[in-house]
């Protein structure tokens, strides 16, 4: 099959060279127009900003003459944004269009804040554009299943960018009843879905999904959270439906960055998000083609620009070219977050990612619930699986720990590790939408 180019990459073509002076797009143009909006958002954000006007205090006049010399730039972390985040703003109160409240797990405790201008927003509906252009058309119909009641909601801009290219669509929420969200595409001739990688995982693998989604929903966008391999690539073979990843963070102005046809690394809103891999140790900056922490630096953002921004993902950048030909760079998958790794015995992290990829390849798994905690003195481990009604559960709750003792961090440390017998909840219960997936660590209260 021939791949298509991505269309990021004439659309980052015309915002680079807004007089049509380039016939196309180079590294070097890109990055001369990097180097120059960094440069542009550091001294505004020092003039506007009482937060980077501290924080930059001692860098110089002019502290960014080459990309190089951001590296001195001191980080911005999310503590920063839950502890000031009012400090960040660069505009009037009455400019921002859009505030979201950010909590980081239960719906209480500390939250960020994040302040988006209309010309912000305007050019996260470019990106959710120019981004689905890579999997839908004119004509198309598109379920959001994803949160989009409020105005400038990631739903409600994402179904504004479809209009633009005549593609409808249907603001439907997290998904919460699978078989009753089958129902809903049904009625409604969906062709493609935009949700969360469980929730999506979830509609194929009910009752109606495996009857009726298979030739029907051929293409998906998988969002908000990392996407599985073992997802993609059973959607892939026993669904024909080819999963298209996006990786982007509110903090991003939702999108970041979104795979081609090639499907193998993403490809970034190179024009309005510069992008540095850092080792999370040290703060160095990492050569590309190593993995290390996403670092985010605003390239437009006018409400409240955010430099350096410690995103907590690991990932790496691709070297080598896309098959798609295209000049932009390829961000790999997020393999983790720092956040999410829990330590048990060996020096490698339980992470969901590991457990995920043995589950989620068991027939009839739709999401689970995973808690270490402690008994006695030892840990636990406790696996809770969401079936779907078709399964044999005694069967698949079986498999399930054979499949996870041969995890090498579980196995490593067996001796120490109490793993409590799995079992299966009585109705599906899913995952919420709103945060991304973990394995809950409750040893943390005991310490
Ligand atoms: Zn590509």
């Amino acid at each position: 099959m021939m791949i298509s180019k991505t269309p990021l990459e004439d659309w980052i073509l015309n915002k680079i060279s807004s007089n049509g002076e380039l016939s196309h797009l180079t590294r070097s143009a890109i990055e001369a127009f990097q180097l120059e909006k960094i440069r542009q958002t550091i001294s505004y954000a020092r003039s506007k900003s009482r937060f980077y006007r501290n924080l930059l205090a001692g860098f110089g006049s002019d502290p960014v003459i080459t990309i190089n010399d951001l590296s001195m730039l001191p980080f911005t972390v999310s503590d920063d944004l839950i502890n000031h985040p009012l400090q960040f703003l660069c505009v009037s109160q009455s400019a921002v269009e859009r505030c979201v409240t950010l909590h980081s797990s239960a719906t209480t405790g500390p939250a960020k804040r994040l302040f988006f201008t209309k010309e912000d927003l305007n050019h996260t509906l470019d990106f959710f554009h120019y981004g689905m252009s890579t999997l839908v058309k004119a004509g198309d119909r598109v379920m959001i299943l994803l949160p989009g009641d409020r105005p400038n909601s990631v739903g409600d801009l994402l179904s504004r960018a479809l209009l633009r290219m005549n593609v409808e669509s249907i603001i439907h929420g997290f998904v919460i009843s699978p078989e009753k969200t089958v129902e809903a595409v049904l009625k409604h001739d969906i062709k493609c879905l935009v949700g969360a990688p469980v929730h999506i995982f979830a509609l194929f693998q009910s009752g109606n999904g495996r009857k009726y989604l298979k030739g029907r929903i051929t293409k998906v966008l998988l969002t908000t959270d990392y996407v599985p391999d073992i997802i993609s690539s059973v959607l892939e073979s026993e669904y024909n439906c080819e999963a298209y990843s996006h990786y982007g963070m509110t903090e991003m102005g939702w999108g970041g960055g979104v795979e081609c046809e090639a499907h193998c690394g993403h490809h970034m809103r190179e024009a309005d998000i510069f992008i540095e891999i850092i080792d999370p140790k040290t703060g160095q900056v990492l050569p590309d083609g190593e993995a290390g922490e996403v670092v985010i630096t605003t390239l437009n953002r006018v409400g409240m620009p955010l430099i350096r921004y410690r995103t907590g993902d690991i990932s790496r950048f691709l070297t080598k070219p896309c098959p798609c030909g295209t000049v932009l760079k390829r961000l790999d998958k997020i393999f983790c977050r720092m956040n999410a790794a829990v330590y048990l015995d060996s020096e490698k992290p339980l992470i969901t990612q590991l457990l995920d990829e043995e589950l989620f390849a068991l027939p009839g798994v739709m999401d689970y619930k995973a808690e270490v905690s402690t008994r006695g003195n030892k840990d636990c481990l406790t696996i809770t699986l969401s079936l779907s009604s078709k399964s044999n559960r005694d069967e698949v709750c079986a498999a399930a720990m054979e499949k996870i003792m041969i995890i090498p961090q579980i196995e490593s440390c067996k001796k120490r590790l109490f793993i409590e017998p799995i079992t299966c909840f009585e109705e599906i219960i899913l995952s919420p939408g709103a945060q991304k997936r973990v394995l809950i660590d409750n040893r943390k209260e005991h310490l």
